[in-house]
C-alpha cells in the first residue's frame, strides 16, 4: 500500500504569504476604492539585462541549427558557466575555488532544500530565527526537524539561534559541549548573509569565528549568499574569504536577485573538494564526488539557453547592466529606510540587502502592524513573526517594487504620523 511521507502533514497548514494574501483580498473586497501597495515582495520587478537576453536570443538560434544543437548538458552545468563563475565570483575576490567545485542548479530555493539528501536523517540543524523558511521547510520534510510545536512556533529537534539587534543579527555560537563534556554542537548550520529578512550583513571576523566552531566541531556550514551583489560596505561577498571554510562550509548563490532570474532559474552550489564529512563507518568522505550524484538537476536541469543567459552576466555589459539594476533595488531600501527614520521608526537592514527590517511600535505585535499599515496607509509588508518567534515585534518592508509606488509608500507611512 502506497503512503505518503508523514513530515509533509506536519508542516503547519497557512504558510506566511498565503495569510497575507488572504488578509490583501479581504480588505480589496472590503474597500475597492482604495489603492494598495506591495512592498512585502521578495520577487524582483524589472526586467532581465540586455546583454542576458542577447545571449538567451543567440542561444535560441544554436537550438535551432543541427551543428550546435545541444542535448543533455553536463550535470556540473556547462564549463563555460562555472569557469566565468569561478573567475569572477572566486578568484577575483581572492578565494580559491574551482570550477569543478560548482554546481549550477535551477536556484539557491531548490539546492538550499536539496543539499539535505546528501545529510543522514540524525544530523542536528541549527537554524537562524528568524529565518528564510526554506531551510526549515526542508528540513521538517526531510523529517530532521521533529514535530513543530505551534504554541512555541517551533519544531522539536532544530536548534534555533535568536538573531535580534540585541546581537546585531549575528547569533552566538551555540553550545559546543554539554556539562558532561559531551558533542552537542548543531551538525548542519544554516547562516544567510546579508540575509533575509532582517537585511543585515556579517564582518570577516565574526564570519572566521564560526569557520574556526565549524572546523573544531566537524559541523558544516550551509551559507545562503543569494544577495551577496547588495553588499555596499567591507563585508565578506562570499565565506571562502575566510581561511578554513573550504573545509566546512557549502556555499549557496542566485542570478535571481542580481540579475532577475527569479522566474528564468539559475543559481549555483559550492561544494569544495576539501570538504569531508563522516559515513556511517566514521569515514571522511568528500561531498564533492557525492553532489554531482544528486537528483534535483543531473543530465536535465538547467537549460543551456538559461546557462548562456547566466554567463552573460559576468560580461563587461552584464556587469554594468546588473549593478544597475542592484543599485535601483537598494536606492529603494535607501528611500524607505530614510523615510522610516523620519518617521519616528528604529530601522535595521537596507544597506548591504534590499530588506528593511523595521521595529513596529511599543505593545503592537507584527500581525497587528501589518493590518494598521494596510488599513491606514495601503501598504501591504511582511510581518516579522512569519519568519520565526525572534521576528516577533519587527516588520519587513523591501526594496523590490517600482520607484513610484516606493516612494508613494513612504509618503503614506510618513503622513501617519504627521
Ligand atoms: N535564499 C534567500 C535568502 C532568499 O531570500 C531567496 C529568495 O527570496 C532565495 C534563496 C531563493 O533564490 P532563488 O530564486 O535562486 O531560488
Amino acid at each position: 500500500m502506497a503512503h505518503i511521507n508523514d513530515n509533509f502533514q506536519k508542516l503547519p497548514g497557512s504558510y506566511l504569504f498565503t495569510e497575507i494574501g488572504r488578509r490583501v483580498n479581504a480588505y480589496s473586497a472590503a474597500h475597492p476604492e482604495k489603492s494598495i501597495i506591495r512592498l512585502g515582495i521578495g520577487d524582483v520587478t524589472l526586467p532581465l539585462p540586455k546583454s542576458v537576453i542577447e545571449a538567451m536570443h543567440k542561444a535560441v538560434d544554436e537550438m535551432a541549427v543541427k551543428e550546435t544543437f545541444r542535448g543533455y548538458g553536463p550535470e556540473q552545468g556547462y564549463a563555460f558557466l562555472r569557469e566565468a563563475i569561478a573567475e569572477n565570483d572566486y578568484k577575483a575576490r581572492g578565494a580559491n575555488i574551482e570550477p569543478d567545485e560548482i554546481f549550477v542548479s535551477d536556484g539557491a530555493k531548490s539546492d538550499c532544500s536539496n543539499i539535505g539528501d546528501i545529510f543522514g536523517i540524525d544530523n542536528k540543524v541549527a537554524v537562524c530565527d528568524p529565518v528564510y523558511p526554506v531551510y526549515v521547510d526542508s528540513n521538517a520534510m526531510a523529517g530532521r526537524a521533529g514535530d513543530y510545536v505551534a504554541e512555541l512556533g517551533r519544531w522539536s529537534n532544530l536548534i534555533y539561534m535568536p538573531c535580534t539587534s540585541d546581537n546585531g543579527f549575528v547569533p552566538e555560537l551555540p553550545a559546543a559541549k554539554n556539562e558532561m563534556g559531551e558533542r552537542i554542537a548543531p551538525d548542519m548550520i544554516y547562516l544567510c548573509y546579508p540575509n533575509n529578512p532582517m537585511g543585515m550583513g556579517i564582518t570577516r571576523e565574526e564570519l572566521k569565528k564560526w569557520v574556526d566552531y565549524a572546523i573544531e566541531n566537524e559541523s558544516v556550514i550551509l551559507y545562503d549568499a543569494a544577495y551577496e551583489a547588495y553588499i555596499t560596505e567591507d563585508l565578506p561577498h562570499t565565506i571562502y574569504e575566510v581561511a578554513g571554510a573550504e573545509k566546512c562550509a557549502i556555499e549557496f548563490r542566485s542570478f535571481s536577485k542580481n540579475a532577475g532570474f527569479t522566474g528564468t532559474r539559475c543559481g549555483f552550489a559550492v561544494v569544495p573538494k576539501a570538504l569531508k564529512v563522516r559515513n556511517g563507518a566514521g569515514e571522511l568522505v568528500s561531498l564533492n564526488g557525492l553532489w554531482s550524484r544528486r537528483q534535483s538537476t543531473k543530465m536535465n536541469g538547467v537549460p543551456y539557453i538559461v546557462q548562456r543567459g547566466a554567463e552573460a552576466v559576468y560580461s563587461e555589459e552584464g556587469k554594468k547592466e546588473t549593478k544597475a539594476l542592484v543599485d535601483y533595488y537598494l536606492e529603494n531600501a535607501g528611500i524607505i529606510r530614510q523615510g522610516l527614520v523620519e518617521a519616528g521608526y528604529t530601522v535595521y537592514g537596507g544597506v548591504n540587502a534590499p530588506y528593511v527590517w523595521l521595529k513596529v511600535p511599543e505593545g503592537m505585535t507584527s500581525w497587528e502592524f501589518f493590518d494598521m499599515l494596510l488599513d491606514k496607509a495601503g501598504v501591504v509588508g511582511t510581518p516579522g513573526s512569519g519568519f520565526g518567534p525572534c521576528g516577533e515585534g519587527y516588520f519587513r518592508l523591501t526594496g523590490f517594487g517600482s520607484r513610484e509606488n516606493t516612494v508613494k509608500a513612504i509618503e503614506r507611512i510618513k503622513a501617519l504620523n504627521a
